[in-house]
């Protein structure tokens, strides 16, 4: 089999325990937007996600959630964020790009199912999200 040198194909594998940790945080948080940092790795343009820290300093209301990136710790394990949309669409807004942080963006809507998440990357493109359900549980 040859590859070619061609740009790799990005995409974003997301653990199907993280989500439910997501759509269980941001349900409580609702209607105020919850936002947590995301941790996995990237290679080859895959981005898998396979786990959540909560931000050391967060700010959240119905419009906004955020929190100042200089505080967290480095982490090469944080690549990216994901919060909530309470309301409207899932596209992010001009605030949620100029916070980008990392090299991902989840954002998941209301009524916060395993549809309404969605992947961004810093210019506000979608990049393709699959849930991988098939993650053993090493721990509890
Ligand atoms: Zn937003």
């Amino acid at each position: 089999m040859f590859f070619k040198t061609k740009k790799f194909e990005r995409k974003v594998l997301l653990d199907k325990s993280v989500l439910d940790s997501i759509v269980t945080f941001c349900k409580m948080k609702h209607p105020n937007e919850g936002i947590l940092i995301l941790k996995g790795k990237s290679k080859n343009g895959q981005i898998k996600i396979d786990g959540l820290a909560i931000p050391p300093f967060n700010f959240t209301g119905p419009t906004f959630a955020g929190f100042p990136h200089s505080f967290l710790p480095f982490d090469n394990s944080y690549i990216g964020v994901v919060h909530s949309h309470p309301s409207g669409s899932a596209e992010p807004s001009v605030t949620d790009l100029n916070n980008f942080f990392g090299l991902v963006s989840l954002i998941i809507q209301s009524p916060y199912d395993d549809d309404s998440i969605f992947a961004w990357d810093s210019s506000g493109n979608t990049i393709p999200l699959s849930i991988n359900d098939e993650h053993e549980t090493e721990k509890n």
